[in-house]
C-alpha cells in the first residue's frame, strides 16, 4: 500500500485533474460554435450524450471494486514471494520447492486473471466512447447532409462541412474525459487502501489530561482485569500486585495468558474491565509514553534491525556515550563476542540478525534493556528459543540485569524462576495460585507442582 497504492494515486488521479480543469472548457467552447452554427443539429447530438453516458458507466460501474480487489490480490502475491524468501531453507529441508513454486503459480496466474478481467473493462470504455462519437457523426452527415442536399437546411454545404469538421473536434476532449473517469476510479479505490492504513485506530490512545507518570515507586496493581483480542476471553477477572523491587515470575501452561499480561503491563492495550494501577492510580491517568519510559521489554523473539550492533544496542537515545553503550554489552555478556565480530561494535547484523546466532542475538536485545536501565523489566520467555549452553550465558546476562529492580518474568522453565518472590500461577487467563516455590511445591495437587516435578523428570532423563 505504501508504494503501489501511492504510485497508483499519483498516476491517475493527479493526472486526472489537469484533464477535469482543460477539458471541459474545451468542449464547452466546441459546442457553443456547433450552437452558433446549428442549433438543430446541436440539440440532436446533444441528445446522444446521455446514451452513451449510461453505456459507458456500464463499463466502469464495478472498476473501483476490481480495482481494490487487485491492489490487495497484489499485496498477497508479494506476501507469498517475501515468505517464500525468508523461509528458503525450510523450503528446501523439507523438499517443498514445488509447494511452494505451485502456490506462486496459482496465486500469480489469479492475479493475471483478476488484472486482465480489469484492463478489459477499463479499455472498454474509450473505444466505445470513440464509437459513439463516430456514430453520432454518421448520423449527423446522413440528416444534415439530407438537409442541406434538399435545401431544407438553415446551413448551405460549405457551412455544414465546417459543423461536421467542428463536431469531430469533440471527440478528443470527450475520449480524454471518459479515460480520465476510468482511470479515477482505478485512483480512488487505491486512495482508500492508503486512508484505511492512515487511519487505522490506535489500541491505545492517551485521555485528554494524562499525566506523565513519575519514576515507579511502590506498586502495580490488576484489579479484576478482563480483556479479549477479539471475541475470546482471554484474561478473566485476573487480580495481581507487583510491588517494587521484588522478582515476580508468571508460569502456567501455553496459551493461558501470560504473554497477554506482559503486554497489558506495558500498556499495549487497555483492559475491557477492572483496572490496572501505577503506583496507587489508574493506567489511564497517564501517557502511555510515561508508563513505558519506566520499562524495560526483552521478549523470546529478539527484535534487531538492519543496522550495526552499536546502534541496534543503542537504539536511537543519543544521551549515550559509547561508553555506557558498551559498559551495557558487558552487563548482557556480549561484549566479548561483539569485539570477535568482523567490524566490532560496527558490524551489520544483516536483515532480522541473521548473522548472528540466537544467544547472541537475545544478548544484544538485554544490552539494549540494559542501557535504558529501567525500573521494571518484563523478559517474555527470553531463554525459551535457545539451547541449553547459551542459555546459560544469557541467564547470567538476565541476573545482572534484574538485579536491584522490579523484574516480571514470563517463564516456561521452571528452573530459572525458583527464586522469584512470588510466583503467579495463571491458567485460562485466572490466577490458580501464587506463592514461592517452596511454598507452591507443598501443594501436591497443584499445578505448579505437577508442572516443576514434569520438568525436573525430563531434565534428569536428558542427564542420564
Ligand atoms: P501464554 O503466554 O500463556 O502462552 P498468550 O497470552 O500468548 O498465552 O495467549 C493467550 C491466548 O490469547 C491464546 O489463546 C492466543 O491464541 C490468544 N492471543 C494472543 N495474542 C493474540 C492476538 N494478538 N490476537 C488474538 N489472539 C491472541
Amino acid at each position: 500500500r505504501l508504494t503501489n497504492d501511492v504510485g497508483e494515486v499519483e498516476n491517475t488521479i493527479s493526472s486526472s485533474f489537469s484533464v477535469f480543469f482543460k477539458e471541459p472548457i474545451t468542449l464547452i467552447i466546441y459546442f457553443i460554435a456547433l450552437l452558433l452554427l446549428s442549433v438543430k443539429l446541436t440539440i440532436f447530438t446533444l441528445l446522444i450524450i446521455p446514451i452513451s453516458g449510461f453505456v459507458i458507466s456500464f463499463f466502469i460501474k464495478k472498476l473501483k471494486k476490481d480495482s481494490k480487489e487487485v491492489s490487495n490480490y497484489y499485496g498477497y502475491l508479494m506476501s507469498i514471494i517475501d515468505d517464500s524468501l525468508t523461509g528458503i531453507k525450510i523450503s528446501k529441508a523439507f523438499n517443498a520447492e514445488n509447494y511452494i513454486l505451485n502456490k506462486f503459480i496459482d496465486t500469480n496466474n489469479h492475479f493475471t486473471k483478476i488484472t486482465r478481467k480489469l484492463v478489459l473493462r477499463r479499455e472498454m470504455a474509450s473505444p466505445f466512447s470513440e464509437f459513439t462519437g463516430v456514430l453520432v457523426a454518421s448520423f449527423i452527415l446522413l440528416y444534415g447532409g439530407s438537409l442541406v442536399l434538399k435545401n431544407e437546411s438553415e446551413l448551405d454545404a460549405s457551412q455544414f462541412v465546417a459543423y461536421i469538421i467542428l463536431f469531430s473536434q469533440i471527440l478528443r476532449p470527450a475520449k480524454a474525459l471518459s479515460s480520465a473517469i476510468t482511470g479515477m476510479q482505478r485512483g480512488l479505490a487505491s486512495g482508500d487502501r492508503i486512508l484505511e492504513l492512515l487511519d487505522a485506530s490506535v489500541e491505545v490512545t492517551d485521555k485528554i489530561g494524562a499525566t506523565q507518570a513519575s519514576s515507579f515507586s511502590k506498586s502495580i496493581i490488576f484489579k479484576d482485569v478482563h480483556f479479549s483480542y477479539t471475541k475470546k476471553k482471554i484474561i478473566n477477572g485476573l487480580s495481581l500486585e507487583f510491588e517494587y523491587g521484588k522478582m515476580y515470575a508468571l508460569v502456567g501452561p501455553s496459551g493461558g495468558g501470560k504473554s497477554t499480561i506482559s503486554e497489558l503491563l506495558p500498556r499495549f492495550y487497555d483492559p475491557q474491565g477492572g483496572e490496572i494501577l501505577f503506583d496507587g492510580k489508574p493506567y489511564e491517568d497517564y501517557t502511555a509514553s510515561s508508563l513505558r519510559a519506566n520499562m524495560g521489554i526483552v521478549s523470546q523473539e529478539s527484535i534487531l534491525f538492519n543496522d550495526s550492533i552499536y546502534n541496534n544496542i543503542l537504539f536511537g537515545r543519543s544521551q549515550f556515550t559509547k561508553n555506557d553503550v558498551e559498559n551495557a554489552a558487558k552487563i548482557a555478556n556480549a561484549h566479548e563476542f561483539i569485539l570477535k565480530a568482523e567490524n566490532g561494535y560496527d558490524t551489520h547484523i544483516g536483515d532480522r540478525g541473521v548473522k548472528l546466532s540466537g544467544g547472541q542475538k537475545q544478548r544484544i536485545s538485554i544490552a539494549r534493556a540494559v542501557l535504558a536501565n529501567p525500573a521494571i523489566l518484563i523478559l517474555d520467555e527470553a531463554t525459551s528459543a535457545l539451547d541449553t549452553e547459551s542459555e546459560k550465558v544469557v541467564q547470567e546476562a538476565l541476573d545482572n540485569l534484574m538485579k536491584n529492580r522490579t523484574s516480571i518474568v514470563v517463564a516456561h522453565r521452571l528452573s530459572t524462576i525458583r527464586n522469584a518472590d512470588v510466583i503467579f500461577v495463571i491458567k485460562d487467563g485466572i490466577l490458580l495460585d501464587k506463592g514461592t516455590h517452596d511454598e507452591l511445591m507443598k501443594n501436591k495437587n497443584g499445578l505448579y507442582y505437577s508442572l516443576a516435578t514434569m520438568q525436573e523428570n525430563n531434565s534428569n532423563l536428558k542427564e542420564s
